[in-house]
């Protein structure tokens, strides 16, 4: 019974379309193991639930970085989901892309059918992309009819409109669609939402493919090692209720436990740079001297401004009114305040015309976000509006590496920010870019004071500080199993770990480089990428275990 074809690692956003795919046949057995609970939690859905999401400690790994030398030696929060769908049911559900170049790139380092008109039919297979027929162009880029659903916003706080309005005051341009031919400019982000709720990666792909009887998920089931035989991965054990367990994989394990979980589990099975793997009491397996480097992620920095108008989302007695109307308007048919993502709008600029593309994005959210929603003492006491920047192409390079041997210890993440020079310079001119959208005349009735800097900080010396002091992840850490040939390479480009057989990586950990934004769409299109050719190398009866679950039997054959 503990026997399958596929045995896919993590139910986030890559498990869960891995799921639905390679279930649809009927012709595959697949278990998805996911460590955290199902996702019934009603907060996930509501999308303003967001907030509460983030505080859970069952819903969320709530892992840390270590002292980040270049930010003041600030350890980080990093949230991450650990529920079914993964980081799609915690996060702030704007749809975005990245630029078509950002996955040339990926070409061209080596990653033959990586391109973006490569990639662009994936990203229109799983999208159903609501006003397909109200946005100019729409039809060239999106798609409609596939699982995941791509929504206009169906509230829009006043204040969206003001950073809108105030942004194109200062000269950038609007745009309609982040997605379609053009990603410069600003404008309201699409959301991944169905109907006035978060559409997850877990209800988008997952949901309609649980009936399968082929299909079977273990929730609560924290993977701590790949079993190998020989140089194949034949199966996964894992931890439940505080007991082991094992299952098989006929064919294939797929590791998509997100750019932590996956480099954390290969190096825990002893596959990883031999040092390091050893130094902790475990057997080497494997050397792959990539696993867990180039981590990289989007650091952001945030201006923050009291407002007089009240339109911002507070804790403050005097929103009590405004917050049960919300109630009342969600429950009676999932309209109104509730259904906001709260990062309703933002854009793609560049910190210096020179630029080829967009190389800074921003986000604006009407409150202030004080410590990624652990610490909620300041929006009991403001209504405020916070303007967030970050820079898209890092050349900082961090690492995932463990801490212990013991799988239930969190890895030490070292996100090394700012160790790059160049990574500084565009977040200051995307300070100074955001500072002056903030000034302009629209928002003039909103206005109150600047909080965060304050007037304190004008010139760069002291913004280069306050970078250093305040910028915090925006949640976009990939690359720690990148795909690639050359020697810190860990898959290639059909996403199998080099050197081993019947075990690929599928999830964000795979991206070679960071892309343009954010990362949650290209993390789905990367798993229906991967469906395809794990679904043509079973038809082609390629690269077949050969593996049979009396492990006596299999030594025969290996020997073979
Ligand atoms: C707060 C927040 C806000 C964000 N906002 C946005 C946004 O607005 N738009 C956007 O596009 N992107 C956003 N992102 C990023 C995006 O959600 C992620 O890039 C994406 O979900 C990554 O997908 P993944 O499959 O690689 O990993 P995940 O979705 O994180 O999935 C990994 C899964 O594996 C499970 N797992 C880990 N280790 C084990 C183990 N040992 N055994 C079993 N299971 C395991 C985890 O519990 C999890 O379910 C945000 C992320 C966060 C955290």
């Amino acid at each position: 019974m503990n026997n399958y074809d596929f045995v896919i690692v993590g139910g986030g956003s890559a498990g869960c379309v891995l799921a639905n795919r390679l279930s649809a046949s009927g012709k595959w057995q697949v278990l998805l193991l996911e460590a955290g609970p199902a996702d019934s939690n009603p907060f996930i859905h509501v999308p303003t639930g967001v907030i509460p999401v983030i505080r859970s400690n069952a819903l969320n790994w709530k892992f840390w970085t270590v002292p980040q030398k270049n930010c003041a030696g600030r350890a980080m929060f990093w949230p991450r989901g650990r529920t079914l769908g993964g980081s799609s049911s915690i996060n702030a559900m704007c749809y975005i892309r990245g630029h078509a170049r950002d996955y040339d790139r990926w070409a061209s380092l080596g990653n033959d059918g990586w391109s973006y008109k490569d990639v662009l039919p994936y990203f229109r297979k799983m999208e159903n992309f609501e006003p397909i027929d109200r946005v100019a162009g729409a039809r060239d880029f999106h798609g409609s009819g596939g699982p995941l659903n791509v929504a206009e916003a169906r509230y829009m706080n006043p204040l969206m409109t003001a950073f809108v309005g105030a942004a194109e005051q200062a000269g950038h341009l609007r745009n309609q669609d982040f997605n379609g031919a053009q990603q410069e400019g600003v404008g309201y982000y699409h959301v991944m939402q169905r109907d006035g709720q978060r559409c997850s990666n877990a209800r988008a792909f997952l949901q309609p493919a649980l009936g399968r009887p082929n299909l079977k998920v273990i929730t609560a089931a924290h993977a701590a090692k790949l079993l190998f035989e020989g140089r194949r991965a034949v199966g996964v054990r894992y931890l439940q209720n505080g007991r082991y367990a094992e299952a098989l994989a006929r064919r294939e394990v797929i590791l998509s436990a997100g750019a932590i979980g996956s480099p954390q589990l290969l190096l825990l099975s002893g596959i990883g740079p031999r040092a390091q793997i050893e130094q902790q009491g475990i057997q080497p397996l494997h050397e792959l001297p990539g696993v867990g480097e180039n981590l990289q992620d989007h650091l952001d920095i945030h201006l923050t401004w009291e407002e007089r108008t009240r339109f911002a989302v507070s804790l403050h007695w005097t929103s009590l009114w405004r917050t049960l109307k919300g109630i009342f308007q969600y429950l009676r048919g999932r309209r109104g305040e509730l259904t906001s993502n709260l990062a309703q709008a933002g854009g793609f600029l560049k910190s210096d015309p020179a630029e080829p593309i967009p190389d800074l994005q921003w986000h604006f959210v009407p409150f202030i976000y004080a410590e990624h929603g652990q610490n909620l003492i300041p929006l009991f006491k403001h209504y405020a509006f916070t303007l967030m920047t970050c820079f898209l192409r890092p050349e900082s390079r961090g690492s995932v590496r463990l801490a212990s041997a013991d799988p239930l210890q969190p890895p030490q993440i070292d996100a090394n920010y700012l160790a790059a020079p160049r990574d500084l310079e565009p977040l200051v001119k995307g300070f100074k870019l955001a500072r002056q959208v903030l000034k302009q005349a629209a928002f003039a009735p909103h206005r109150l004071r600047e909080l965060e800097p304050g007037e304190a900080v004008q010139n760069d010396e002291q913004i280069r500080a306050y970078i250093r002091a305040r910028a915090e992840t925006v949640y976009h850490p990939v690359g720690t199993c990148k795909m690639g040939r050359d020697a810190m390479a860990v898959v290639d480009p059909r996403l199998r770990v080099h050197g081993l057989s019947g075990l690929r990586v599928v999830d964000a950990s795979i991206m070679p480089t960071l892309i343009g934004g954010n990362t949650n769409a290209p993390t789905t299109m990367i798993a229906e990428r991967a469906a395809d050719l794990i679904l043509q190398d079973a038809a082609l009866g390629i690269d077949v275990p050969n593996y049979a679950p009396a492990s006596a039997a299999a030594d025969v054959l290996l020997e073979k």
